[in-house]
């Protein structure tokens, strides 16, 4: 989580304007075989197997949905290991010794757009429940699921905003391949049969305002709008980005489906893009790595597997006076720090975030109210936390809890310095 005490000045600046950086030649991946979501799998390679990229190499079963698992490098298999996932557990992978031959499986094959424009909305739905095409924002949520709605849509917005402090990646990832972007909205919008499209930007974003206009005049056949927003923390969360681009207040706990508009984040659409054009599942993603303790922040597309110690490496190392260090895999202001760089890169590390440990200790309560003033879902965080510590469910359930979106708004204007995004995580698990 960060805290206000760390100095943010310009390093989501620095990273944004740099190019980004290809790595697609770590020595080894290492392919988690569970995660938050899904506990048992089944891996159907073993030790001394060669594999080729984009192959299917077993299932994670998520109780409600499967989701096949992909070889992202060709090479030989090498056995399996724990190693610790993004969200802080110890997960089993299965470890691909890189070839650096790079060769596809003969599944991987391009779609032409007349092929594409043809395909109904169950042939288009099974591609990316095949692909394992997942919510790369970090929500992890399988997108087929989202796409199979049997609500009518009229809007499909493409949430570009990218608000938390340090990230760029989307930022990047919209400069390089603009054309990608617009054509798995397009996509979307046919999968979904919506009339209109949005892509909704930070209005200080000019730079990338240029790019996606310039990019719209080539699909002007299309009703796709840029919605441009101002610039605060959390204007990125999906409902106050959906009020602000459309004018449609969807309230917390509600599908904005039940209100006829779906979002993707921007990688997500790019993934879509992929799984369509190319029948490519998710080998690569975009991400930001960025931090005071490393020597060398930037954008690198990286393999899904890659080692974090790899992309340390790659960025120059720590700094020279970086003591202990604190990870942050995903947005600093909603997941809390690891302390190891022996962590995966999955499909949904939206970044690496590298920092000099701080010393933060708790003060009491000055009951001064920061904390619910500053609550986008005007829930209290404060009465809550004492709620959870009386272990009062009833109380719980009262204050809404569950309507949290772990934000990390509250934690961070907290004059006492307490965690309090960490108490909102306990009190929904309380309430089960
Ligand atoms: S993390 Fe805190 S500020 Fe954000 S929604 Fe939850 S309670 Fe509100
Ligand atoms: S911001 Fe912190 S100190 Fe202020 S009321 Fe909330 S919990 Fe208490």
């Amino acid at each position: 989580m960060i805290s206000k005490a760390r100095k943010v000045a310009d390093y989501k600046q620095l990273t944004k304007e740099l190019p980004t950086l290809r790595y697609v030649d770590p020595e080894r991946v290492y392919i988690n075989l569970q995660s938050d979501r899904c506990q048992t799998y089944t891996l159907d390679v073993k030790e001394n197997d060669r594999v080729q990229l984009g192959q299917i190499i077993g299932e994670r079963d998520g109780g409600f949905f499967k989701q096949p698992i992909y070889a992202t490098v060709s090479g030989t298999v090498e056995g399996t290991t724990k190693k610790t996932h993004p969200s802080g557990i110890e997960v089993e992978c299965v470890i691909i010794r890189n070839d650096y031959k790079d060769e596809y499986h003969s599944t991987i094959t391009d779609r032409p757009e007349n092929v594409i424009e043809n395909m109904t909305k169950a042939e288009m739905v099974d591609v990316i429940r095949q692909t394992a095409t997942v919510g790369l924002g970090g929500s992890g949520f399988p997108s087929y699921i989202k796409l199979d709605t049997d609500k009518k849509i009229h809007t499909v917005v493409i949430n570009a905003v990218e608000c938390e402090p340090y990230l760029s990646s989307d930022y990047r990832l919209i400069k390089d391949s603009p054309e990608e972007i617009f054509r798995g909205l397009k996509y979307i919008m046919q999968a979904v049969d919506a009339k209109k499209g949005v892509i909704a930007v930070k209005k200080t974003k000019t730079e990338l305002i240029e790019v996606l206009e310039r990019e719209l005049t080539r699909f002007e056949n299309l009703n796709i709008e840029i919605a441009k927003l101002a610039d605060y923390y959390p204007q990125g969360w999906e409902n106050e980005t959906f009020k602000n681009a459309l004018g449609i207040k969807i309230p917390p706990g509600t599908l904005p489906m039940e209100y006829g508009v779906l979002g993707f984040n921007v990688s997500t659409t790019s993934a879509i893009y992929e799984a369509l054009k190319h029948n490519l599942p998710i080998t690569k993603r975009h991400l930001t790595v960025n931090g005071d303790a490393i020597n060398f922040p930037q954008n690198i597309r990286v393999r899904v597997g890659t080692c974090v110690k790899d992309l340390i490496k790659l960025s120059d190392g720590y700094s020279e006076d970086a003591k202990d260090i604190d990870f942050v895999i995903g947005g600093p202001m909603m997941v809390t720090s690891l302390d190891t760089d022996d962590v995966i890169v999955t499909p949904t590390t939206t970044s690496v975030l590298v920092f000099k440990s701080q010393d933060f200790h708790e003060e009491p309560c000055v009951r001064c109210g920061s904390c619910v003033y500053s609550c986008p879902v005007e829930i209290q965080p404060v009465n809550i936390m004492n709620a959870i510590k009386r272990n009062d469910k009833k109380a719980l359930e009262n204050l809404e809890v569950n309507k949290c979106i772990e934000c990390g708004l509250c934690a961070y204007v907290c004059t006492s310095k307490i965690h309090l995004t960490d108490y909102m995580r306990k009190g929904k698990k309380l309430l089960g």
